[in-house]
């Protein structure tokens, strides 16, 4: 086996993060590298079996609920092994990673380096710190066609609340892609009870 290493992308939605994962998944299948994709389970907004980008390229996945399942599923002949939306993961996966790396393959992975509050994503700036190779893709900010580089999360047609909850029953949900100067976190004063 060949040096292992480790490449991190990063980027807010719709930066590329996905395409840019299948493209190196699908140039490493020419290579005759064999490869396996892995995602988290929770994320089946396209079925479960495949990760695709928001242009539509696909390529086959494994849908795992933690970390620790990814060992286990991994083929012998495995040498390049590819994680989608790595930020969803349990704090696990950056040793899982590493002893992947350790073991001589090649790992990428890519994910939201930020949250939609612009906070660092979970176990993702221990990847980025970690890697042998990063690259940070930018989306285009939807409100003024600059580099946009934050996720903007809008409930109801308005920009999401700091403290609003993760899940918000019944409400519409959509993210944007914004620069700095348009991400909006408002923290709105909560009524007096
Ligand atoms: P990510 O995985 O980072 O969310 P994808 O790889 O799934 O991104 O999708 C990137 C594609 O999304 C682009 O090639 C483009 O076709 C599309 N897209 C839609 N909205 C935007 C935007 N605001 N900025 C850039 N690309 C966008």
């Amino acid at each position: 086996m060949t040096h292992g290493s480790l490449e991190v992308i990063v980027g807010s939605m719709f930066s590329g993060k996905s395409e840019e994962l299948i493209r190196r998944a699908k140039r490493a299948v020419i290579a005759r590298r064999a490869v396996q994709v892995f995602k988290p389970l929770l994320d089946d907004r396209y079925g479960v079996e495949v990760v695709r980008s928001h242009d539509g390229d696909s390529f086959v996945a494994v849908p795992v609920r933690t970390s620790s399942e990814i060992p286990p599923r991994l083929a012998p002949e495995t040498t390049v092994v590819a994680i989608d939306e790595v930020q969803f993961f349990d704090a696990g996966i950056v040793e899982v990673c590493r002893a992947l790396v350790a073991g001589g393959r090649r790992v990428v992975c890519a994910g939201l380096d930020l949250d939609f509050r612009g906070e660092p994503f979970g176990p993702v700036p221990a990847l980025l710190a970690l890697a042998e190779r990063v690259d940070k893709l930018q989306a285009i900010c939807v409100q003024c066609g600059e580099p946009g580089t934050r996720t903007q999360r809008i409930v109801d047609g308005v920009p999401a609340d700091y403290d609003d909850p993760i899940i918000v029953i019944g409400a519409q949900e959509a993210y944007e892609a914004r620069c700095r100067a348009h991400h909006q976190v408002p923290r709105r004063a909560k009524a007096a009870v």
